[in-house]
């Protein structure tokens, strides 16, 4: 049976938190996900809110996964995090090397995800599942296709248990990906990340930053709506979702959906698979 588990990012208001809280929660709950992440400012720019959106879904009884990065930050301050997480009953994380956001510092300071990987199981033995990240169109900073193959193998070999993928619209370009993993050894579970349709043009623009093709027939077709978000909104809904059925069809063990807090693209593609 695929898991399905959904991302959120921390709010940055607190009206924005109330919302994610008390009406994304429930309707995305209602969807029986395995878990839900909560992503990790690096360089510790989210630490405190990332810690209390994880906190607040604890004390409702959900499983969480925070992501983690070292960013600029010293080992303590990692060790105390991993405990308070430990303390709320969190059992799953997701390790990351993390993006410094600008005038923060350079890439020169960020630690590979495979290094904290290794510092998580040295700290926590087995008590956390670990999630890495995985890039079927390859990590923009990658020297070639190989390396971030190889350097793949080297977190999920460090202890990871599972990765998932940034998101995709090549479907070709994952289970390509499955094949070579599978190819170099890798034998642990790739769950396809899926980002809904939403804000095309912020789309676009993150797409271009982290590396992920939006394929040209896709931007084609939204352009041609111009501002007719209804039509946006109802193609982004099709598209996504036979990408979703291609995928599940085709044995991937599970589907992370990037929510960008919303609940609703997210729960009328899952109810379009009728899991
Ligand atoms: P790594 O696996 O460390 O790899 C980074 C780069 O370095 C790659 O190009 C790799 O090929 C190369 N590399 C790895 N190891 C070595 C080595 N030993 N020597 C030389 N080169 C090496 N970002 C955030 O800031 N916060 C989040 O919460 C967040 N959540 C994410 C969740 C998912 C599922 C995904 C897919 C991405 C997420 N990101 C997040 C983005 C991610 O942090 C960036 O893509 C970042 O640039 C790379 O992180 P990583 O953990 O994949 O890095």
């Amino acid at each position: 049976m695929p898991t399905i588990s959904f991302e959120y990012f921390p709010p940055k208001t607190a009206d924005g938190k109330t919302a994610l809280l008390e009406r994304t929660t429930p309707a995305l709950q209602a969807l029986n996900p395995s878990f839900f992440s909560v992503t990790y400012g690096a360089g510790g720019s989210t630490r405190d809110s990332t810690l209390g959106i994880v906190t607040a879904l604890r004390e409702q009884g959900i499983e969480v996964a925070p992501h983690l990065s070292f960013g600029g930050d010293g080992e303590d301050t990692i060790k105390e995090l991993l405990q308070r997480y430990q303390e709320l009953g969190v059992k799953r994380l997701v390790a990351l090397r993390g993006d410094m956001p600008s005038g923060m510092g350079g890439a020169s300071q960020l630690v590979y995800a495979s290094q904290l990987v290794a510092f998580i199981r040295e700290q926590t033995g087995d008590h956390f599942h670990v999630e890495v990240a995985a890039y079927p169109e390859i990590h923009p900073q990658a020297e070639n296709y190989n390396s971030d193959l190889r350097f793949l193998k080297e977190k999920l070999d460090a202890g990871a248990d599972s990765a998932i993928t940034q998101y995709f619209y090549n479907v070709e370009s994952y289970f390509y990906f499955l094949d070579q993993c599978a190819a170099m050894g890798i034998n642990k579970p790739i769950v396809a990340g899926i980002m809904p349709i939403t804000n095309y043009a912020n789309l676009a623009r993150f797409s271009r930053n982290c590396g992920a093709e939006i394929p040209r027939w896709i931007c084609q077709r939204i352009e041609g709506y111009g501002n007719d978000q209804e039509s946006i909104r109802q193609f982004g809904i099709e598209v996504v979702t036979q990408l979703c059925q291609t995928l599940l069809e085709n044995g991937a063990p599970g589907l992370h959906f990037y929510t960008m807090n919303q609940a609703e693209p997210t729960r009328q593609i899952r109810s379009n698979l009728g899991l």
